[in-house]
């Protein structure tokens, strides 16, 4: 049992053609789509969940497509940018498979004594590789072309950008239990011990940046993991007392939900590990379904004529 918060749970971002994003992560990327489903607040458009065989806390990224939905841009209270931990040598397999597909690539980088390796999604969204410095034991989704002695196991952690680091810094530290560990340049790291994976966030301090516009290529919010609502709704308590607006508990269907804005614009959500995705199908069929929330299942010939088909 730990009454901590886990690292990261899920991260969710915003594409434009559902087809393009479909085809990036399951084919390129090598991720699975765990779950097929609708945006509960928008059943016209797809939930779209992509981790490891079984969409475990901590390697789940999810898309809202917006069919012709505009360029988001990056700036100051979001997440811009999302690290996938991959195995030890795995660097140039990923290097020649961007290249032969066309992805936009930058020169590694090293931060904290890390390599990165970033890249862009189609939609713009910026990601990275890191070989972590510390063991990561996930076993990777294999496919066809991507092997899982190097596949993706997962994610590393994400960067915020922000105009300031102390307001959010806090909340990182005295709610949500991770420690300050380095600073490189206006780079902050921030890792929590309650978890092996998935448990670093940086903080990009850039005083003079512009806010963000969230739309495509652009990420919506990050969520911190949680074993169940018990704590989840002691974390409430927490974020409660510290002075910050919180929504109550939304059921997801999947886990549960509660979303806060930290002071530095980035949208939070604190989700739980219970009911998980093998909830409304087996796990051998993840993803192969449109599954639909109950309140919209009278209306599932309807939301199917006006979802995208995908192929
Ligand atoms: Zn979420």
């Amino acid at each position: 049992m730990s009454n901590r918060i886990l690292g990261l749970h899920h991260i969710t971002a915003i594409a434009n053609i559902a087809q393009r994003n479909h085809d990036f992560y399951t084919k390129v990327l090598g991720l699975r789509l765990v779950k097929k489903t609708v945006n509960f607040d928008d059943p016209g458009t797809y939930h779209f969940y992509y981790g490891n065989e079984e969409g475990t806390p901590g390697t789940i990224l999810t898309f809202f497509p917006w069919e012709g939905i505009g360029q988001g841009t990056n700036g100051v209270g979001m997440a811009t940018e999302i690290a996938y931990a991959v195995p030890g040598g795995s660097i140039d397999f990923w290097k020649e498979r961007f290249k032969q597909f066309n992805i936009k690539t930058s020169e590694a980088v090293e931060r904290f004594g890390e390599i990165y390796l970033p890249f862009t999604d189609p939609d713009g969204l910026n990601l990275a590789l890191v070989v972590p410095k510390t063991t990561d034991n996930r076993k990777g989704w294999a496919t066809g072309d991507v092997a899982e002695s190097v596949a993706t196991k997962g994610f590393q952690g994400a960067t915020l950008s922000l105009k300031e680091l102390e307001p959010t810094a806090k909340v990182l530290t005295d709610i949500l239990g991770y420690k300050q560990t380095g600073q490189e340049g206006n780079r902050y790291r921030f890792i929590t011990d309650a978890i092996e994976t998935a448990s670093t966030i940086d903080i990009l301090v850039d005083e003079k940046g512009k806010r963000g516009y969230n739309a495509a290529g652009t990420n919506h919010h990050i969520a911190f993991r949680v074993e169940n609502d018990d704590v989840q709704m002691a974390f409430r308590e927490k974020i409660l007392s510290a002075g910050l607006q919180i929504t109550p508990k939304i059921d997801r269907d999947y886990f549960f939900s509660l979303y806060f804005r930290e002071p530095g614009g980035v949208l939070f959500e604190i989700a739980t590990d219970n009911p998980g995705f093998t909830v409304d199908e087996p796990l051998i069929q993840l993803g192969s379904k449109l599954k639909l929330p109950k309140q919209y299942e009278p209306a599932r010939a309807e939301i199917e004529r006006v979802l995208p088909v995908l192929k």
